[in-house]
């Protein structure tokens, strides 16, 4: 019985002896020269029957049938070509990256090979440094039809050229290489052998790469404020708007604690470069919870309104409730690409920004900003720079059917909104919010004129019968923080 642990232990020995196995010293370097590119060179020289176990074919048949398709594959599509020599090093370890085909220890007449090296720079991330390990290329002092030639991708900047170079090492701060080898069909010598050598170069080559700029983060809501034209810069045209426009924006803005927003139509006077605003058209927001965009099928509507009235699309309004009307970061952003698209079918396009309850400004009246975007970037701000243009206001009639729809509308809509100023809530002291408002829309209107008495006396009525003690006591409770914070930017 003493017999079977020997035995046990005996087998265990020869399944363990079993179980080592002999590398071919070609597999072995596979990590260390690539895949496949001195695959062919060393299995051809160390182990001639496994070049044929490998490609099926001897060598001489293989380099034969290779040299014959290599300029089809290479040239069938300049510039996207399929690339058989193309490597991407994705690690920094030591390898082979270009040797010479050889036979009998020469390389081969009438080479014309090349090899792209790409360096992938998440892990290296400094360039590329190239190691010359072996180098016997034929050449005399009045030849040099075979060479070995390095460039850098990108500027194309010979790095390396055979004829004229000697040194053992190059580097480039770029991530990419080409290499190309040409020999005649005369005097082969032995060829070269490159390697790429990341570690050995690294902390050198990381001292030369430029750190990337930090790039700032721009708060959407941080507001900007707007520059003026001067005799440097003038305006690139003047601004005239209709009061009658500036009387709905500014009612707009006065019944809603959020932001309004809403399209302006009007038309563009080339002969004397200026342009009118004529009419504004509300529209409904989205709210976004952070910020209001505009409803697309209620701007699709305003469009329609302008057009049937027989004008152009020319700029977009919106509030900020409560704080100046400077732009802020996303303003400038939406402004740019409205004026960027109108600017294609050649027009001009404004934004204006009304501040109605904002504390810090003197008086009742609401604060007014016209503004477009320029193409310089501020330092400051790191953003297009704001400009205002200082408007002139056109006296039109009051009561058109227009401006009274669109009044008897904003009531109407506003009286339901969740979001809507009790107007007949005290503002300060003893002034109501519908108050504030009316004396706020004397701004736009003929001091002392019966006309203006009378249409402040209709608003006045059709906000009271809107937003009554009667409906009051149905909707929801006052806020009582209206009018005290900044709902958004
Ligand atoms: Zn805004």
């Amino acid at each position: 019985m003493a017999v079977l642990p020997l035995l046990i232990r005996r087998r265990q020995r020869y399944e363990r002896q079993r179980r080592r196995w002999w590398v071919k010293p070609w597999i072995e370097r596979r990590m260390l020269f690539g895949q496949y590119h001195t695959l062919m060179t060393e299995i051809e020289r160390e182990c001639q029957g496994n070049f044929v176990n490998h490609v099926r074919m001897p060598p001489a048949m293989f380099y034969e049938l290779l040299q014959r398709i290599t300029p089809r594959i290479q040239k069938s599509e300049p510039g996207e070509f399929y690339d058989p020599y193309l490597k991407i090093l994705d690690d920094c370890n030591e390898r082979y990256i270009a040797t010479t085909r050889n036979k009998e220890n020469r390389y081969l007449p009438n080479s014309n090979e090349a090899w792209t090296v790409l360096v992938s720079e998440t892990q290296c991330s400094s360039g590329l440094s190239i190691r010359i390990n072996q180098l016997s290329i034929y050449t005399t002092n009045d030849s040099c039809t075979d060479y070995l030639k390095i460039e850098e991708i990108g500027s194309s900047r010979v790095l390396f050229h055979s004829c004229d170079g000697k040194q053992n090492y190059i580097e480039t701060a770029g991530n990419g290489v080409r290499i190309s080898f040409i020999s005649d069909d005369v005097h082969e010598g032995s060829g070269f052998q490159l390697s790429h050598q990341e570690k050995a170069a690294i902390k050198e080559n990381q001292a030369k790469v430029p750190k990337t700029p930090k790039v700032p983060f721009l708060d959407p809501f941080k507001l900007v404020p707007c520059h003026h034209f001067s005799q440097e810069k003038p305006a690139p045209f003047y601004v005239e708007i209709h009061n009658t426009a500036l009387i709905i924006m500014d009612i707009h803005a006065h019944v809603s604690k959020t932001e309004v927003i809403g399209m302006l139509g009007g038309c563009f006077h080339g002969d004397d470069q200026h342009l009118e605003i004529t009419m504004a058209i509300p529209c409904n927001s989205i709210s976004t919870g952070l910020q209001c965009e505009m409803d697309p099928v209620s701007q699709t509507f305003a469009c329609e309104e302008i057009n049937n009235n027989r004008m152009n699309v020319v700029g977009w309004y919106h509030s900020h409730p409560t704080f100046n009307p400077n732009p802020s970061i996303r303003d400038i952003e939406t402004q740019l690409k409205f004026q960027d698209y109108f600017a294609q079918g050649g027009f001009s396009f404004i934004g204006v920004i009304v501040s109605p309850y904002n504390r810090t400004s003197p008086g009742m009246c609401s604060e007014f900003q016209c503004l477009t975007i320029s193409s310089e970037i501020s330092p400051v701000d790191k953003c297009n720079m704001p400009y205002s243009f200082n408007y002139g206001m056109i006296m039109q009639p009051l009561q058109s059917e227009l401006v009274m729809r669109s009044i008897n509308m904003l009531a109407e809509k506003y009286s339901h909104d969740r979001n809507r100023v009790e107007l007949l809530q005290p503002y300060l002291g003893d002034t109501s919010c519908l108050s504030k408002m009316l004396e706020s829309l004397k701004d736009s209107l003929e001091p002392n004129s019966e006309e203006s008495t009378q249409f402040l006396e209709i608003v006045s009525e059709i906000f009271i019968m809107a937003f009554g003690p009667g409906k009051v006591e149905a909707r929801a409770v006052p806020d009582p923080e209206l009018l005290v914070s900044p709902p958004d930017g």
